[in-house]
């Protein structure tokens, strides 16, 4: 829950911005609320927290172009560290099909994502990131279908 004093602060920066600027405080990454003077809503954005203008059924999920930028920038990272550990994971049913070796490299690979995607977890929490489950329930909700 947000102390008062953030809230008032918050809504004094909103008050005085353009309509397409961020401003420091918000409502929580990926999170929209009401703007504070009536005009359309604002959303926190997913990578760095800001609160910026969003039309009715805008789709915006960053502030700017670099936040978008560094998001998926991150992801494709992460998504590279991942995919070989998941497909071995998923291809052994985590350790329980296959060979005696195979076995044992699906639980480790298992192991090794489930280790990887807790600390990225932990870290887009401690940076003030959305999570991915609300980027991607915000996504799904404005028409991402996978490519
Ligand atoms: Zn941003």
């Amino acid at each position: 829950m947000r102390a008062a004093s953030d809230e008032q602060l918050f809504m004094e920066a909103l008050r005085g911005a353009p309509l397409a600027a961020p401003v420091a405080i918000g409502p929580g990454a990926g999170i929209s609320a009401r703007a504070p003077d009536g005009h359309g809503r604002v959303r926190g954005c997913c990578e760095c927290g800001a609160a910026f203008r969003i039309r009715h059924g805008a789709g915006r999920l960053f502030c700017q172009k670099a936040c978008k930028v560094a998001w998926e920038n991150r992801y494709t990272v992460r998504g590279r560290q991942l995919m070989l550990l998941v497909m071995a994971a998923r291809e052994t049913r985590d350790g329980t099909r296959g060979k005696p070796a195979a076995k044992a490299a699906g639980r480790r690979a298992a192991q090794l994502a489930r280790d990887a995607m807790q600390q990225w977890r932990d870290e887009d929490a401690a940076a003030g990131r959305a999570s991915a489950a609300d980027y991607f329930g915000l996504a799904w909700a404005m028409g991402y279908r996978q490519r």
